[in-house]
């Protein structure tokens, strides 16, 4: 990725950075010579949309990613009820494989399959969920109930069903209240070793501070913990939520109208740990229909309010954006916001980013170039829903769905991304979806919009770096990048498509430590793991305290 060098046979690292390349380094002292023995390596992956918390936790909840169809689904509550006290809740993720979208568990059904129990199933999208009636009666969601927000599922007899949609699960989120800092900091744990062992070196969260159990108010402190006890595994950074956004006060030359306390933005924190973008919810999940955009029930005058205000602030903005519909809002605001004033000073590049893309019109590619814009996709997607965007979707608008080609001959930077848990979060599955473009059915989804693999490698590295306004740091393998590489069995740009998901990735590294290595290719490296680094920045501290301690009694 390192264009006045596109390939190397020597890499020297010191002190957590890459120190030079080939001849740069050859022959110079080192604590340890390492042979990669034929590996392939490539800049540590980025990926540049996922969901780290909620990953984490539903691996160590219910983890009902892998169980499809509705039988497979009641079966798996079944018997982890079974384990449970009467008055335990069954706390499900990634519910809905293998069902249709419009289908969904009945609060009877989970009643038999829970014994009774408090029973929540969170779907994998992530924009629903279904309850027993322990959950409506503890959260008092009855026939009479309307929501404020979202929906509640009834049948014809008007009885709540059990489902509930968008802002209609926040009641159950704010019973159940957030997770803790220890079980957050747990989450990242497993999210993050999962990540390391899939070559990831970093990512972008997008968005903390969400109600939910799989967040909390306080989820920058589960973060800080598990990096000052070795459990965060790749470099994070996160965005916060917009409803984190609040009234403040400042000097009329600032014009921040709203924003974090203290007046946080977007660029705060160290190559390990930094607040990202603002991400700011426009539309839905879905990307059926002309308009694109049909479930979207937000208020388009607040989002234009949050949209202006978090650029004013100094945010970078990540505009969830399914639809075409939401992208000509994030566009206007964007420009009204400009024309309002210059950006601020601290600002000059904000790299406002598209989260998905999933409709994008022509006409809308040299605005979105025009304004600067990064478009963050989601190759999987196609992989896991291509056949379903082609039932949806109006067939003279289906080269517009998770465009990919056309925005990088547009000159839009594009970004990698999983959406994890939402899809499989592998990004050399996402690199092959990227280059493949095929769908569950075989078929090849916008022939058009495939990219070369070169440019997939690019999207997952450098593309996600940029985005994440790293590529200075990260991204490349170059003289003062940050050490973040991935040594992998094969070469994902040369080897034919079909077979690059299934490429073994060696061992990862993240600035200089080591955070995988699946093949013991790293035991006698000389290099500490993240485990031993943050262990021994402990060490360290602890040392200088009780020397300060010996100082003091001296004196
Ligand atoms: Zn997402």
């Amino acid at each position: 990725m390192y264009p006045l060098r596109p390939a190397a046979a020597a890499i020297g690292i010191w002190n957590g950075l890459i120190v030079g390349l080939d001849e740069d380094v050859r022959g110079l002292p080192a604590a340890a010579t390492l042979d990669a023995d034929g590996a392939v390596i490539v800049p540590g992956f980025h990926d540049a949309h996922c969901h780290t918390t909620s990953y984490g936790l539903g691996l160590v909840l219910l983890d009902l990613t892998d169980v499809h169809g509705a039988a497979a689904i009641l079966e798996a509550v079944a018997d982890y009820s079974a384990r449970l006290d009467p008055q335990d809740w069954v706390i499900g993720t990634g519910y809905g494989g293998g069902m249709p979208l419009s289908e969904h568990l009945t609060r009877d059904e989970l009643d038999r399959a829970g014994g009774g129990r408090a029973v929540w199933l969170t779907h994998f999208a992530g924009h629903s969920c279904v309850v027993s009636s322990a959950v409506l009666t503890a959260v008092g969601i009855t026939s009479d109930t309307t929501p404020e927000r979202g929906r509640i599922g009834v049948d014809a007899a008007g009885r709540p069903t059990g489902l509930l949609e968008e802002a209609a699960m926040d009641v159950v989120k704010d019973h159940v209240g957030p997770s803790s800092v220890e079980q957050l900091a747990r989450a990242i744990d497993v999210a993050t070793a999962r990540y390391a062992s899939e070559g990831i070196t970093s990512f972008t969260d997008a968005g903390i501070g969400c109600p939910g159990l799989d967040h909390s108010p306080v989820e920058m402190a589960a973060y800080q913990r598990a990096r000052a006890t070795g459990r965060l595994r790749a470099r994070a950074q996160l965005m916060v939520h917009n409803e984190k956004m609040h009234e403040l006060a400042s000097h009329a030359d600032d014009a921040i109208e709203r924003g974090l306390d203290l007046g946080l933005h977007t660029g705060l924190g160290d190559g390990w740990l930094s607040l990202g973008a603002m991400k700011i919810w426009v539309d839905g999940l879905g990307v059926e229909g002309a308009d694109g955009s049909p479930d979207w029930d937000n208020d388009p005058e607040l989002l234009r309010r949050d949209i202006i205000a978090a650029h004013r602030a100094g945010w970078q903005v990540a505009a969830h954006a399914m639809g075409d519909r939401a992208v000509d809002l994030v566009l206007e605001a964007l420009e009204t916001a400009g024309k309002a004033g210059p950006y601020p000073a601290q600002v000059t590049h904000p790299r406002h980013r598209i989260e998905h893309g999933g409709l994008i019109r022509a006409d809308q590619l040299p605005r979105l170039r025009q304004a600067g814009m990064t478009v963050v996709t989601q190759p999987i997607l196609i992989a896991e829903y291509g056949d379903l965007f082609a039932e949806l979707v109006a067939a003279e608008r289906l080269a517009e769905v998770f465009r990919v080609q056309s925005l990088l001959d547009a000159g839009i930077p594009v970004a990698g991304s999983s959406d994890r848990p939402v899809a499989a979060g592998s990004p050399l599955r996402g690199i092959q979806a990227m280059v493949q473009r095929l769908t569950a059915s075989g078929t090849v989804h916008a022939p058009a919009e495939r990219s070369t693999a070169a440019d997939a490698l690019a999207a997952y590295t450098v593309g996600a770096a940029r985005a994440a306004r790293a590529e200075p740091q990260r991204g490349t393998l170059a003289p003062r990048m940050a050490a973040d590489l991935v040594l992998l069995a094969d070469d994902p740009v040369t080897l034919p498509a079909e077979q690059v998901a299934d490429i073994e990735v060696l061992a990862t590294i993240a600035g200089g430590h080591v955070s995988h290595d699946g093949a013991g290719l790293l035991t006698n490296s000389g290099l500490s793991t993240v485990e031993m680094a943050a262990a021994a920045a402990a060490e360290a501290a602890e040392a200088a305290e009780a020397a300060e301690a010996a100082e003091a009694a001296r004196a």
